[in-house]
C-alpha cells in the first residue's frame, strides 16, 4: 500500500481540500504513475456537489488523467518505467458481458468509474487530483509521441465524449453540418474533430461573448445565440447532426427544429432533470435521438493516435493545485477556455 496526496470534497459544499489516503500496492496486472496532469471536467463539478445524488465523501475527483510510470506489475509487458501514459473515466470492467464482448466495455454494468466509485475489493476508488495512480493495465492507454502530456488530459474524457458519437454515428461524412449544442470542454472538441472530419460546424451557445474565438479560434463556420428565437427559426431543418453537451436543463424542441430530413442528434451532456420534448419534433423529419458515453479504451488510444497525426489539441487554462477551487467556480459560470488541465508536475 502507497502513501498518496491529492485533492478531495469532504461535502456537497463544492469546496476541495488537501486529502492524504492510501493506494493499493501495484498488483501484478497493474501499472502505477506518477500524475503530472489532470484535466476539470463537468462531470468532477456534478460529482463534488451531488448534483447526480450518488457521491460518496471524501471523494478524489478527476478522470482525466496523464502521467509517467513508475512501476509495473509482473504480468504487465505493455508498458516501462518512463512511459507517458493516460487513464480516463474507467478502472475495470468485467471483460465477459456483451458490451465488454464488443470492446464498448464502456457500457459494462459491472464496470468500475475512475473515483466515486466501489471496486471489487469493496474499496471506494479516488481519481487523479492526486499524487500518482494505481489501474489495471487493460484502463491504461499510451500518450503518442508527439502530444504534449498537459494537452493530452483532457483528450481522455472531453475529447473522447465528442470523437466517439461522431464515428460511431456516422457524423462524419464530409460537407455535412454539425451543430454542437454548448462551447465547453466537449463541446469545443467537437468543433476541432468537426472541422477535421471536413463538416461545417455551427456552434449554438448561451453565452454570445463566446462567437469570436468559436470562429476565429477554434474554426467554426456559424454561430447561433440560443435565445435569439428569429435567429433559430432562420436556421431551421439546416442540421444533418446534433450532438448537445450542455450540462444543465435546457429546452429540446428548438433544437430538433434545427434538424434537417434524417438528422440525428446526440447527448453526451448530464443535465440533473429530465427532458421534454414533442414526438412531433422527431416525426415530422424522421429524426433520432441518441446518447452516448465517452468511449472505449481502444477508441481513446485511437483517436490519441488521431490528434497527435492531425495536430489537434485541447484548447486549456493550466491551473496550479492551489487554483482548484477558484477553477471550479468558474467552470460552475462556463468561465473557461475551454478545460482546465491542473499541473501536477512540481507536485502538490
Ligand atoms: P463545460 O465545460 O462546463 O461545458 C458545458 C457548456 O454547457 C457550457 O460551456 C455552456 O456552453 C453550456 N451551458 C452551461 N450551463 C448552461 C445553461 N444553464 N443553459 C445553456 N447552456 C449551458 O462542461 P463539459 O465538461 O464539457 O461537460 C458537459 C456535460 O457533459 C456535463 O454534463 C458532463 O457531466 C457531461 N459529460 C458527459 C460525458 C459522457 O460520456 N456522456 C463525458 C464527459 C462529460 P455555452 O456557454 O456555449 O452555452
Amino acid at each position: 500500500m502507497d502513501a498518496c496526496v491529492g485533492y478531495a470534497a469532504l461535502d456537497s459544499s463544492g469546496q476541495l481540500s488537501p486529502f492524504s489516503f492510501v493506494r493499493r500496492a501495484t498488483g501484478q496486472d497493474d501499472v502505477a504513475f506518477k500524475v503530472t496532469h489532470c484535466g476539470i471536467c463537468h462531470t468532477d463539478l456534478h460529482q463534488i456537489r451531488n448534483e447526480w445524488k450518488r457521491s460518496v465523501y471524501p471523494m478524489v475527483p478527476g478522470h482525466e488523467i496523464v502521467g509517467i510510470v513508475i512501476e509495473v506489475g509482473s504480468k504487465v509487458s505493455t508498458f516501462r518505467m518512463g512511459d507517458r501514459v493516460g487513464v480516463g473515466c474507467r478502472v475495470r470492467s468485467c471483460g465477459k458481458c456483451k458490451a465488454c464482448q464488443k470492446k464498448a466495455e464502456q457500457f459494462c454494468a459491472k464496470g468500475v468509474f475512475t473515483y466515486n466509485a466501489v471496486d471489487i475489493d469493496e474499496t471506494i476508488t479516488y481519481g487523479g487530483y492526486s499524487s500518482h495512480m494505481v489501474a489495471n493495465v487493460k484502463f491504461v492507454v499510451r500518450m503518442p509521441d508527439g502530444l504534449p502530456s498537459d494537452a493530452a488530459a483532457p483528450l481522455l474524457v472531453a475529447g473522447i465524449t465528442a470523437y466517439s458519437p461522431m464515428r460511431h454515428f456516422g457524423m462524419v461524412e464530409n460537407g455535412k453540418h454539425l451543430g454542437v449544442v454548448g462551447l465547453g470542454g466537449v463541446g469545443h472538441m467537437a468543433v476541432k474533430f468537426g472541422k477535421a472530419f471536413g463538416l461545417k460546424v455551427t456552434v449554438i451557445s448561451s453565452s454570445p461573448g463566446k462567437e469570436k474565438e468559436a470562429k476565429e479560434l477554434l474554426g467554426a463556420d456559424e454561430f447561433l445565440v440560443s435565445s435569439d428565437k428569429g435567429a433559430m427559426q432562420r436556421a431551421s431543418n439546416t442540421l444533418d447532426y446534433i450532438l448537445d453537451t450542455v450540462s444543465a436543463p435546457h429546452e429540446l424542441g428548438p433544437y430538433l427544429d434545427l434538424l434537417d430530413l434524417d438528422g440525428k442528434m446526440v447527448f453526451v451532456g448530464v443535465p440533473d432533470k429530465p427532458f421534454a420534448f414533442n414526438a412531433t419534433s422527431l416525426i415530422y423529419g424522421r429524426k433520432l435521438v441518441a446518447g452516448s458515453l465517452v468511449g472505449s479504451i481502444q477508441e481513446t488510444q485511437e483517436m490519441l493516435d488521431f490528434c497527435a497525426e492531425k495536430g489537434i489539441t485541447p484548447t486549456f487554462e493550466k491551473i496550479t493545485p492551489d487554483y482548484l477551487n477558484q477553477a471550479m467556480d468558474r467552470l460552475s459560470k462556463s468561465d473557461v477556455k475551454y478545460r482546465f488541465v491542473i499541473d501536477f508536475s512540481n507536485g502538490l
